[in-house]
This record gives C-alpha cells, sequence and structure tokens, in this order.
C-alpha cells in the first residue's frame, strides 16, 4: 500500500501521512455507496436537507479548528482558511434551499392528461479536488449534489487530504447515513478507476487544465456526464479614469490573496493610457505586505521554484521587475512575496502562462481597443475585470470580455449563491456550472410522468 507524507508549507516539516486507497478498495467503497444510495434518494428532498441544515451548523462550531486544519496543511493565512469555511457554509445554505427549487412542474397538458417532471439523483458520483481550496470546492459540489440524493466518492488532492477527513467526521455527526459520503486518497490511478467505472455516473473535476481536459475526455468516452473546471490567467484592465486608491488595493488584494494561488487571482493588469501614479501607487501598496504574515505560504518548494523561474525569465525577457517577491520572506517554508513585473508584452509567458503565485504582470496600452484583444487572445477564459467610472465604458467591455465571470471594480468577480461559478475556453469543459442553479441539473435527471386517471374524459389525439 501506498503513503503520502503531509508536509505543512509554511514550515515546510510532516505534519502527517495518509494510506493511499487501492483499487481493490475503491471497488468495495463503490459498491457500498450503491446500496447507501438506494436508500438515501429514498427519503424525501426535504428530509435530506434537514442533514445539510445540521452539518451547516456543525461547520459553523467548528470553524475556527477547520481554518487551522486547511492553514496547515495548505499555508494560507488563518483569514483566508475562515473565508473558505464561510463560502462552504454559503453552499450549505444554498443547497438548504433546494427543496424551495426543485419543486417539479405539473401541467394538464390534455383534458385529463397530466405531464409531471421530477429530478431523480443521478446515482453515485464522483468529485476530484485540487490543493488550493482544500475545503471549498468539495463544498461546491458537495452539499447540492447530497441534497440531491447522490451519493459521493469525493477524492481530495494528495496534496491536502486533512481538511477533508475532518469534514467527513462532521458529516457523520450531523446526520449523513453511512458510506454516503467516502473520501478515497490517491493521484492519477484512482482518477482514472473512478472516471471509468460503470458504477460512476458523473464526474466533476476542479484543477489544472491539462489535467481538466484529460479527465473530461475520459469520463465522456465512459459515457457519463462531466463537469471539468480548468486553469485561469486572470486579465484587469485599468482605465484612465479609474479610481486610483481603490483600484490599486483591490487588485493588489486579488493578486496576492491565497498567494496568488486562485484560479480567480488578478494575474495581468493591462493600464490603458499613461497612469504611472496607479502602478506607483499598487507598488506601494504590495510592499507594504509582509510574507509569511499577510501572505500565506506556496503549496511546496518545487512550485515556489517555479514562480521564481518565472520572473527570471521576463526579466530576461525585458520585464521591469518593480517589486521582487524573492527578498524579504521567511527563511522557512515555501514563500514568494508579491512581485509585480512592469512593462510586460502580450507574448511573454510571464503574460501567457498561468504561474499560480502572487506575481501580478503589467502591459501598457494605448487604447480600449488593444486592450479588449490582448483578453480576447488568451486560451483561459475565467475571470476579467475593468475598472473604471464610466458606466457605459465599464458595460460595453464587460459584453466584450471572453470570461465567463467578468467584476466592474471587482478584483475577484466571484458571484455568490445563487449565482453560479463556472468559466469559459480553457477554463472550463462541460455543460453548466459547478454552483448555483445551474449545478441542479448536473446532479440530476429529468423524469417526465405522463398520467390519465379519468376513463371518461374526452382525450385527443395525444392521449
Ligand atoms: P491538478 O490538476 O494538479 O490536480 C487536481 C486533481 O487532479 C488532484 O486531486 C490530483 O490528485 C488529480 N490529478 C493529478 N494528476 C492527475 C492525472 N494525471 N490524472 C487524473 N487526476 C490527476 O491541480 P492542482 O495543482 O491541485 O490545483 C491547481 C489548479 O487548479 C490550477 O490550475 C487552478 O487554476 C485550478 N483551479 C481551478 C478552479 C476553477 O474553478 N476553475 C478552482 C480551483 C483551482
Amino acid at each position: 500500500m501506498s503513503t503520502k507524507t503531509i508536509i505543512n508549507p509554511s514550515t515546510n516539516t510532516k505534519l502527517n501521512t495518509i494510506t493511499y486507497t487501492t483499487i481493490e478498495n475503491c471497488e468495495i467503497m463503490i459498491q457500498n455507496a450503491k446500496e447507501a444510495q438506494r436508500l438515501w434518494k429514498a427519503q424525501t428532498l426535504k428530509s435530506r436537507s434537514q442533514i445539510i441544515y445540521n452539518y451547516r451548523n456543525k461547520l459553523i462550531e467548528n470553524k475556527e479548528r477547520l481554518a487551522t486544519v486547511i492553514h496547515q496543511e495548505n499555508g494560507k493565512t488563518i483569514n483566508e482558511a475562515i473565508a473558505e469555511v464561510d463560502k462552504s457554509i454559503e453552499v450549505c445554505e444554498f443547497a438548504c434551499s433546494l427543496p424551495q427549487l426543485c419543486s417539479g412542474e405539473t401541467q394538464e397538458v390534455s383534458r385529463g392528461v397530466y405531464c409531471q417532471e421530477r429530478l431523480d439523483p443521478q446515482g453515485v458520483v464522483a468529485q476530484i479536488t485540487p490543493f488550493n481550496f482544500p475545503m471549498m470546492v468539495a463544498h461546491w459540489t458537495l452539499p447540492i449534489s447530497i441534497c440531491l440524493g447522490n451519493a459521493v466518492l469525493l477524492k481530495p488532492s494528495e496534496k491536502v487530504p486533512l481538511t477533508m477527513i475532518e469534514c467527513l467526521a462532521l458529516w457523520k455527526n450531523a446526520g449523513l447515513p453511512k458510506d454516503v459520503l467516502q473520501l478515497v486518497h490517491g493521484e492519477k490511478e484512482i482518477v482514472q478507476t473512478l472516471c471509468t467505472h460503470n458504477d460512476i455516473k458523473a464526474v466533476s473535476f476542479v484543477g489544472s487544465t491539462p489535467i481538466a481536459k484529460e479527465v473530461y475526455k475520459l469520463s465522456s468516452q465512459h459515457l457519463k456526464p462531466a463537469l471539468c473546471l480548468g486553469g485561469a490567467k486572470n486579465h484587469l484592465i485599468a482605465l484612465p479614469d479609474c479610481n486610483i486608491e481603490m483600484t490599486a488595493k483591490d487588485v493588489v488584494a486579488s493578486m496576492s490573496g491565497c498567494a496568488g494561488q486562485r484560479c480567480m487571482a488578478a494575474s495581468l493588469l493591462i493600464v490603458v493610457g499613461e497612469n504611472e501614479p496607479l502602478i506607483t501607487r499598487l507598488t506601494e501598496v504590495a510592499s507594504e505586505l509582509k510574507t509569511g504574515c499577510d501572505i500565506g505560504a506556496i503549496i511546496n518548494e518545487s512550485s515556489q521554484k517555479r514562480i521564481e523561474e518565472y520572473i527570471t525569465n521576463a526579466e530576461t525577457q525585458g520585464a521591469t521587475i518593480r517589486l521582487d517577491g524573492r527578498q524579504n520572506r521567511p527563511e522557512k517554508g515555501s514563500f514568494v512575496g508579491p512581485t509585480i513585473l512592469d512593462h510586460v508584452s502580450p507574448d511573454m509567458p510571464a503574460a501567457t502562462d498561468e504561474i499560480f503565485g502572487p506575481i501580478l504582470s503589467i502591459i501598457r496600452v494605448k487604447t480600449v481597443e488593444e486592450a479588449i484583444q490582448i483578453e480576447n487572445q488568451s486560451r483561459y477564459g475565467n475571470g476579467a475585470s475593468v475598472y473604471t467610472q464610466n458606466g457605459a465604458d465599464a458595460d460595453f467591455i464587460a459584453e466584450k470580455l471572453e470570461a465567463g465571470m467578468v467584476g466592474i471594480n471587482i478584483g475577484v468577480p466571484v458571484p455568490r449563491e445563487p449565482f453560479a461559478f463556472g468559466g469559459w475556453h480553457d477554463s472550463k469543459f462541460g455543460v453548466g456550472d459547478i454552483t448555483g442553479k445551474s449545478s441542479i441539473h448536473f446532479w440530476t435527471k429529468t423524469k417526465k410522468i405522463t398520467k390519465k386517471w379519468s376513463a371518461t374524459n374526452k382525450s385527443n389525439w395525444m392521449s
């Protein structure tokens, strides 16, 4: 049996060890899930939502403890970890409203003949999650899919499995029947087992674009619905009339939060016109952040090295380093401080690749059209924002941006429940979004029941 050592990236010391799930055990877990799901779906939606309600309360009671585990295994700050628990609670609250949203439709379609639509769960489903949000990403899908009557095999990132082990205990305390939620641990092999198994009826995935594509293709080849969210490169456009103080603070918060390891982080700032005061101010704001205190750790040493290489290469290729995150950081642990690269050109890797660190690349352009063109050329399409005080300009640009989530004077334009989360292009493969009302259809199948009880009603050609 293989095991994996879990490392605290803030200290690079060992936290724990987990054992990977074998293929044989995974098979047993799938069969147990099938039986558990048969009984779980037999409960009403209202009664299932009560368990989600209990679980939401457990999350509130255990918020600090969960945030500590997230902080330890992922390296993000405690405040960022608390925000992650808060977002998980919000999705649970949305799931508690499903009995109100899923009442189903009925209509008398011919005299005495009724059509009824009901939503049935998919069955046993698999969910695969990334390292950067050990709790929140799993909670985009768990409360909704479980409330709708599915049983779930969740595979957390092998880098951060401890938070979900804590959450599983809380689901049990909340009254979730055994085997409705199970955790599997491992990497490629176990994910492939889930994507190809006949008894897994739907797959959701959140992670990098190359793996999202692989998982999407494999699941689709095995004829199951799949929704796979990938990486990102988010463009923020600052127009000449933007509010300098608000824009500077907002852009820095977006690029540095979670040490830039989030799919909605600001990665590229396109400054339209000469706006030296904005660039100077945001450099000042970023330089006030203390790495290791205001900015958490990078997930591991190899990611830290990869990010540092982007900084070195950008400088070699002609960018100016306005702020260098390779300096003034803690000696222990994996850290990169906030970094600002100015005079980046649109074809440099710093402008096109997902770096996944607290690095902001600045491209200077003369016109709004150039700014839009650069954003539109990106292979990704998760988030994008525009900073301006002119509503007409904001509306014009928001319409032109090729991203699933657009902000106007917002650095991290994540929609809150009941609005759905999901990008476009190489940031998402599959139909629909992962949260909000859109997700209901992914985790269910619609059954259409047509019925007639009266033997005397005159029927028409359709009945
Ligand atoms: P990753 O793709 O390396 O891993 C994600 C999951 O896939 C993990 O559970 C991992 O064990 C599994 N995995 C790894 N290799 C695999 C393979 N060959 N076959 C099958 N499964 C495999 O991603 P990560 O490094 O954990 O997370 C960071 C990435 O996730 C970034 O690209 C980020 O943008 C993305 N992300 C996207 C969103 C979004 O909403 N679009 C949200 C969070 C993170």
